[in-house]
């Protein structure tokens, strides 16, 4: 996978695709399979901006049920179901705890009920997926580290997790071997009307510094919170803002669910990559959509409400290892509370032919992205069914997912790499570990880990550097790898990747400072 910005130069593609989160990446990726002429393009990185800052969360959304979206929770439900069958390796499963206190807004019995319509909305999934109640003493044994003042008992429900950023990565990836053309680093800077159609656009090589017009039957604007920029309605939607803690490792491989004391939210505290993932708040958001801060209000929010339920930790400031912020677009409306808003997904279609997707869920988008090319097909007359619906993720095909892992532990322990490393690395790569255990094999060294307490080992961040379409070293060290958001990086840590990069993509020593200063600004 690798970038070649000259790819765009004299074609006219069926589809240009303006943004590389996972709207834009399934929208590409369904488009080529369909054996379109696809190109997309992301003005950052892929998935640099929400589709890296999520709550890894594949799920249908437990909450959603207080706010009647049924439609949505079944919806996404049934694409849990499919992604865990199609995409083992980036999807797997995660049962959530949820704590009935004598004070909880929400009692047994509500939450019961509203337990199994979740479950009767999954269908016809095994026993194992569905939920079950645990006494106070049965729950506590569960989760441990919770207060037991007041606690009735509990229950735990099924739902599924992902890394995010290597979801959308992967289905970049699908797109280039699909015949898409993908571009990082590239900005739609204008669309260009012709009869009062949109039909070239103007895109600007960030790496490069070059700009090109290309022409395209139809232009998708999957810029998510950037959307506004290309439409003639700037109040189509609203703003919301999400922020996530990393906190050391505190959880066993179960998840909770809780709600907050300030304000009856709901809120999460999930083991990822054997740290915690510790979110989110969900506030009104106006501000500067390039630079999204996370202000000393958000942190002490979810702090606060952790600790008042965890009595194994007391965490400060002290103890966060890493933050990230999003924004979620939603539709427009009148209820000052964001969490009520509805998170589905709506395809506006401009006067000028401009298709743009609005709001959503990363669950649910490859269903939205269908409707998106279906749109297309139906405008350029082209009969090509969808084919992502059950379809083998892009590094899995033709391959049994329990070979693979038997096969790949096996090979791991020969090589000397742990195990839990070796799980990950199945996680990450799917079935081209093979390629990571060849640079093992070829350098042992390169089979440790890059931090003793994570489970990155040198030979992933070597293969993310040559072979996924890294262009800055915050794109290897936060989204290819979490490392940045993962674990506090000395400056001689950083200095020693840095290198190590500089040496793959042959960096000078001025381009390796720079990009040093840009992770140090991250
Ligand atoms: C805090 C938070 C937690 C969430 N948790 C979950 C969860 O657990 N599970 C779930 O299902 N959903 C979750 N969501 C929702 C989900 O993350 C979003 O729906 C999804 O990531 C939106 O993806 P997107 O592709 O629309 O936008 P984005 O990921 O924002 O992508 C838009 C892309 O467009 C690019 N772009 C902008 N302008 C241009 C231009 N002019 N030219 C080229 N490119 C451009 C940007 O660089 C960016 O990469 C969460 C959202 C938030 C905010």
């Amino acid at each position: 996978m690798q970038r070649d910005f000259s790819q765009l130069l004299n074609q006219k593609f069926d589809m240009l695709v303006c943004g590389g989160g996972i709207y834009g990446a399934w929208t590409a990726y369904d488009a080529a399979l369909r054996g379109l002429k696809v190109a997309i393009v992301d003005k950052g990185d892929w998935a640099c901006a929400t589709s890296s800052a999520s709550s890894k969360l594949i799920h249908g959304g437990l909450r959603y049920l207080e706010t009647f979206d049924f439609k949505l929770v079944k919806k996404t439900l049934a694409e849990r179901h499919m992604l865990l069958q199609t995409a083992p390796h980036r999807v797997w499963p995660l049962r959530f705890g949820v704590p009935v206190y004598k004070k909880s807004r929400i009692g047994l019995f509500r939450l019961k009920c509203g337990l199994t319509l979740y479950d009767f909305l999954a269908g016809n999934v095994p026993i194992t997926q569905k939920h079950q109640h645990h006494s106070k003493a049965d729950f506590i044994r569960h989760f441990p580290y919770l207060d037991p003042n007041g606690l009735i008992g509990g229950f735990t429900y099924f739902d599924a997790q992902t890394d995010d950023s290597r979801f959308v990565l992967e289905l970049i990836d699908g797109a280039c071997s699909a015949g898409a053309v993908c571009i990082n680093y590239c900005e739609a800077t204008e669309l260009i009307e012709k009869n009062g159609k949109i039909s070239d656009a103007i895109l600007h090589d960030k790496i490069n510094d070059e700009t090109l017009i290309v022409e395209a039957s139809l232009v998708v604007d999957t810029t998510g919170r950037w959307s506004s920029l290309f439409q003639e309605d700037k109040e189509g939607y609203r703003l919301t803002k999400g922020i996530h803690l990393i906190m050391p490792k505190t959880l066993g491989d179960e998840a909770l669910l809780l709600t907050a004391k300030s304000d009856g939210r709901v809120f999460f505290i999930i083991p990822w990559y054997g740290l915690t993932l510790l979110g989110t708040t969900d506030t009104n958001y106006d501000g500067d959509i390039e630079n999204v801060p996370i202000t000393n209000e958000d942190i002490s929010y979810l702090l606060s409400e952790a600790n008042q339920v965890l009595k194994t930790v007391n965490w400060t400031e002290q103890d966060i290892i890493g933050k990230f912020a999003g924004l979620r677009v939603l539709q427009q409306s009148n209820n000052d509370n964001p969490s009520r808003i509805s998170r589905d997904w709506v395809l506006k279609i401009s006067q000028n032919g401009l298709l743009s997707s609005i709001g959503g869920k990363f669950t649910s988008a490859r269903e939205d992205a269908a409707v998106i090319v279906d749109t297309l097909c139906e405008h350029l007359e082209i009969h090509a069914a969808c084919q992502t619906f059950g379809k083998a993720f892009p590094w899995l095909s033709n391959i049994d997912y329990q070979a693979l892992l038997d096969i790949s532990l096996a090979k791991a322990q020969q090589l000397g790499i742990d195990k839990d490393s070796a799980l990950w690395l199945v996680k990450r790569h799917g079935n081209r570990i093979t390629k990571v255990f060849q640079l093992c094999a070829d350098n042992p060294d390169l089979a440790k880990r890059i931090k003793p307490e994570l489970p990155f080992i040198m030979a992933d961040l070597v293969f993310c550097a040559c072979h996924e379409m890294v262009m800055h070293l915050d794109d290897l060290l936060r989204r290819r790898i979490p490392l940045l958001i993962l674990a506090k990086i000395t400056s001689e840590e950083l200095e020693y990747l840095a290198h190590i990069t500089a040496k793959i993509l042959g960096w000078d020593a001025k381009k390796t400072n720079e990009e040093l200063n840009r992770c140090l600004q991250k």
